[in-house]
């Protein structure tokens, strides 16, 4: 019996180990409430780094989850390397919002990874109240029902035909999906189009949505 408490106490410390983020930004101005998401998020251990720094040091060792809130289309061979090193070594990373517009030039990033890519042609629109729809029961979207935000929409954006859409909306402004599965079948990443300003950001359903994301790319 004392065994068998001390095996599932062991177990219970070991599901709370923190998942290891890092959040990379750099490229694209932002409010500071992004940061704000997550303290609201327990069982993280959550380090931002922006660019270049982003991808030096032992990425591998040192993180469990990238959470990429930036737009760079210029970063070196070395650091589109180890990003792709670590995105092949099955760790999670989470794509928010403006860093869809990154790595443009990179089609092995944005037809594998990212499962989408914003054009030249394509366009963008802030402050629309934006209804959301759920629809697809995944790990990702679990308990967040249908829901409105006030955010920014994209429209005209190349989307991979192999990305499964858990979250859709009929706003004209944008393309419709709004949150999906990449294809990449090496590791779990998720992207959401949504979270521009501190509307979103301090949005309960948007938290939800991207901490479980970061849980789920983590494999929790
Ligand atoms: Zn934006």
């Amino acid at each position: 019996m004392r065994l068998l408490s001390l095996l599932l106490l062991g177990g219970a410390l070991w599901a709370q180990d923190p998942l290891r983020v890092r959040v990379v930004t750099g490229g694209h101005d932002h409010a500071p409430s992004f940061y704000t998401m997550f303290e609201s998020m327990p069982g993280l251990n959550v380090a931002v780094e922006p660019h270049p720094r982003a991808f030096e040091g032992n990425l591998m060792k040192r993180v469990d989850v990238l959470v990429l809130y930036d737009m760079i289309t210029t970063s070196t061979p070395e650091q589109r390397d180890r990003l792709r090193t670590f995105a092949e070594s099955g760790k999670g990373i989470v794509i928010l919002h403006h860093a869809i517009c990154g790595y443009v030039d990179w089609p092995w990033w944005y037809e594998n990874v990212a499962g989408g890519r914003y054009l030249p042609t394509s366009t963008y629109k802030h402050d629309v109240t934006i209804p959301v729809k759920i629809v697809e029961d995944h790990p990702v979207t679990s308990g967040v029902k249908d829901f409105s935000i006030f955010d920014e929409t994209y429209k005209g954006m190349w989307i991979s035909d192999k990305v499964k859409v858990l979250a859709t909306t009929a706003e004209q402004t944008s393309d419709g999906p709004l949150v999906w599965i990449s294809p990449f079948a090496k590791s779990r990443v998720v992207f959401i189009q949504l979270g521009h300003g501190s509307e979103a950001h301090r949005d309960p359903n948007y938290r939800q949505l991207v901490r479980q994301a970061i849980a789920w790319a983590g494999g929790r």
